[in-house]
């Protein structure tokens, strides 16, 4: 009994162990290839889409700020990489990527929002050729958020920031814009408020691929940094695309995303009608935030992370709808 009690705890902290080395693999190989500005894993979900998988964790030294996805679209003049990643050494790692893919030079950067995991990679971009692109309310928001973002940046990686930077774009995008690749036309769409107040789409016609930045999260809970009801409408329009390809920001590239939108459209539902009930019964945020929503818990990675903001952000958007 007592040897078998031993032997149990050590097959126990063996396999804990082996848990551990596995586990921790993952993060450690990411964080070794940004780090070592070696070239990123991609995947080729259609011809000349090409997709790196960002962590499905918040930024930290374990993964070096490579956490969204981010990638490039690769046509016969030249190149446009969608956005380039938390820091610059995650950008560079994709630059070297693209370039064992093509050497065709890169036409335009285009950036799907503000957010610093996915643009913060710039600097490895910045030359005379290559135009940076975003919706036009992309400036101002960078200018408001850009010092902040920065610090927090220095704040959790430390060394691994250095050289960091998000470039203020040159062509702005209202409504819709297409630009030509060479024999390949995307068609770049800029939302009202959603997931920001700044989100734009990329639509690969040949392909039929949709690049959704944060206005899709597979796996990875929802972040509001806009607004719920804007964000729902946006994504009836987005599934109306039928697109064969989607790339979230977060997530698997998808096939049929149709489950992933339905998903994301329950939670904020869930969370637009519990915060109209708390606001309607009188019941203050302080009071409400943890039990908002809180039927979704089990359904999505991060959840802790992200979560009690948007409550407060859905909570003091509906506020004053009425
Ligand atoms: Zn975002």
């Amino acid at each position: 009994m007592h040897a078998l009690r031993i032997g149990s705890l050590s097959t126990a902290v063996l396999i804990g162990s082996l848990l551990a080395l596995l586990l921790g693999a993952l993060p450690i190989t990411v964080n070794a290839d940004v780090a070592g500005k070696s070239p990123l894993l991609l995947e080729n979900p259609a011809d000349g889409i090409y997709v790196h998988r960002g962590a499905m964790a918040t930024t930290a030294a374990e993964n070096g700020g490579d956490i969204a996805n981010i990638g490039f679209i690769v046509g016969s003049r030249c190149v446009a990489v969608i956005d380039t990643g938390g820091t610059q050494a995650v950008g560079t790692a994709l630059l070297a990527a693209l370039r064992k893919r093509t050497d065709k030079p890169v036409c335009y950067v285009i950036h799907t929002h503000v957010h610093p995991d996915h643009s913060f990679g710039d600097a490895a971009f910045v030359g005379d050729a290559t135009v940076f692109v975003a919706h036009a309310r992309f400036p101002a928001a960078l200018a408001a958020r850009r010092e902040g973002y920065r610090q927090a940046l220095d704040r959790l990686l430390g060394v691994q920031a250095a050289g960091s930077e998000i470039a203020m774009p040159t062509l702005l995008v209202e409504g819709e814009r297409q630009l030509d690749l060479g024999d390949r036309v995307i068609s770049l769409k800029a939302w009202p408020t959603a997931h920001t107040n700044q989100d734009l789409t990329v639509f690969d016609l040949r392909t039929k691929t949709l690049w959704t930045g944060d206005l899709l999260f597979a796996g990875h809970v929802p972040v509001v940094d806009g607004k719920a009801i804007g964000w729902l409408a946006a994504i009836d329009a987005l599934i109306a695309l039928n697109a064969a390809h989607v790339i979230p920001g977060h997530g698997p590239p998808l096939r049929d995303a149709a489950t992933a939108f339905a998903d994301q459209r329950r939670y904020l539902q869930v969370l637009v009608s519990e915060c109209r009930q708390a606001l309607r019964d009188g019941v203050t945020l302080a009071t409400a935030v943890d039990a908002i929503g809180s039927v979704e818990k089990e359904r999505w990675l991060l959840f802790e992370d992200y979560h009690r903001r948007n409550v407060t952000a859905v909570y003091t958007e509906l506020e004053w709808e009425n």
